[in-house]
């Protein structure tokens, strides 16, 4: 399976680039209530969980947990 082209407005993000767009070689999203939940697996330095499953309530429900503040 081809990766999706991910859009992202959170331009102070490490993994943000111009138009929208996200580099991270993996992204993984929670439900907020499991922001901060630690993953088991890692690539390139971002985190995640191919097994833990979850069920959100809405769209606002939802978070970005590869998020990384961009430094410069
Ligand atoms: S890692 Fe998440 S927050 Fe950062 S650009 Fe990609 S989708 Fe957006």
């Amino acid at each position: 399976m081809e990766n999706p082209l991910v859009k992202c407005s959170i331009a102070n993000c490490e993994y943000w680039e111009q138009g929208n767009n996200c580099s991270a070689e993996v992204i993984m999203i929670e439900v907020n209530k499991h922001a901060d939940r630690p993953q088991p697996q890692t690539k390139d330095g971002a985190a995640y969980d191919s097994r833990h499953q979850d069920s959100a309530s809405g769209i606002t429900d939802t978070c970005c947990q590869t998020f990384a503040e961009r430094k410069h």
